[in-house]
């Protein structure tokens, strides 16, 4: 089923659909109240009116999620969440909110940036509980048992993902590295009563021997251009783990035993791991990554980049000169969502696994 059908799928179900911006947010929260979260990562658009609104070094997530909004694909959702990820999406927040007249509502939601202290938490408590309020305006007020349900939900899905993310990285996985990703990024849409037995399927199904040939990991915002993933497959190169902000910078949170849906939300945000949107230091990054090269036996690291993603841009010198002093190979790439592997980043990449091969 495409985005699109379950979109109208859950719509004719009585759900509402928002439009939920990059990256991290209280999902459990819109689950809860019968919300179904799409997030707007890289619509496969063509660019015709965003560039009017937006100066010209800006990332393309940001142009593509403008250009869904002026294409006038967002007209049957319900709402749009913006969290506080990056300068660029606090523009685009107002720029949606404050100047195109949409007559839709929106949401904000701020988390603090490291680093954190006991006032952090407490500021992201209150965070949680003002989305609620806001939120109950508009849908009615949040059930706290659905509420814990839905924080069980979404244990089980970090869960089944933890375990993918182990298959994989300990090379017991068959599938290949556009089947993970087109899978995991259903995530991106699903809610988790259609996303866990997905899982679970494709957990059961692509038990067995990964591709024998070097092991990589990917570090950057989200596993765009799919041409990259294809490259690798086709040189038998396995993707053993990434560093994805879309991925398991989010994804793989460690779970928090609190009873209180709200502590346990607060605490799973403070656990995940590090990321240049949360404001991360460089060492707990490099750590973060030699702790994954090390789990997976990788060779090195593609930083797969967005081009003009500002957060992503100031930390990556330090951790290519860091890796390599360690003596891991590197390699930077940098490209528009969407616009394909040019011949001269895919001679780039072939000479990479060449000389980790
Ligand atoms: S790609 Fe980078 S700059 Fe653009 S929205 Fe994502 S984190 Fe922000």
């Amino acid at each position: 089923m495409t985005r699109k059908e379950y979109i109208i799928k859950q719509k004719k179900m009585g759900r509402h659909i928002f439009g939920v911006f990059p990256a991290q947010y209280p999902r459990e929260i819109l689950w809860a109240m019968n919300v179904a979260p799409v997030e707007i990562w890289d619509p496969p658009l063509e660019i015709t009116g965003a560039n009017a609104h937006l100066q010209p070094y800006i990332c393309s997530v940001v142009k593509l999620g403008l250009e869904l909004i002026l294409q006038g694909k967002c007209d049957d959702l319900d709402g749009f969440l913006f969290p506080h990820t990056c300068d660029s999406i606090q523009n685009l927040a107002s720029i949606v909110n404050d100047y195109l007249g949409m007559e839709k509502p929106c949401y904000f939601f701020y988390h603090p940036k490291a680093p954190f202290r006991d006032s952090s938490r407490i500021f992201y408590m209150e965070h949680l509980k003002g989305l609620a309020a806001l939120l109950k305006q508009q849908l009615g007020p949040l059930d706290f048992s659905k509420l814990n349900q839905c924080v069980e939900q979404g244990r089980q899905v970090t869960s089944l993902l933890r375990e993918l993310y182990n298959m994989r990285a300990s090379g017991e996985i068959s599938a290949s590295n556009v089947q993970f990703y087109r899978v995991i990024r259903q995530g991106e849409f699903l809610l988790p009563d259609d996303f866990i037995p997905l899982l679970e399927e494709f957990l059961t199904a692509s038990k067995g021997r990964s591709v024998a040939g070097p092991a990589v990991i990917l570090s950057g915002v989200l596993p765009n251009p799919p041409e990259i993933l294809t490259l690798l497959d086709e040189l038998g190169v396995r993707v053993a783990d990434d560093d994805f902000l879309s991925c398991s910078r989010r994804l793989l949170v460690p779970f928090s035993q609190a009873r209180d849906p709200f502590e346990a939300m607060a605490e799973t945000y403070f656990a995940m791991p590090p990321c240049t949107t949360k404001g991360s230091s460089i060492d707990e990054r490099l750590n973060y990554l030699f702790g994954k090269i090390e789990g997976s036996g990788a060779r090195g690291v593609i930083f797969d980049m967005v081009k003009f993603c500002e957060p992503e841009l100031f930390d990556v010198p330090q951790l290519v000169k860091e890796l390599k002093e360690r003596g891991l190979a590197t390699l930077v790439i940098d490209s528009e969502l969407n616009q394909g592997l040019s011949g001269q980043l895919n001679t780039r990449v072939e000479a990479f696994v060449e000389m980790i091969s």
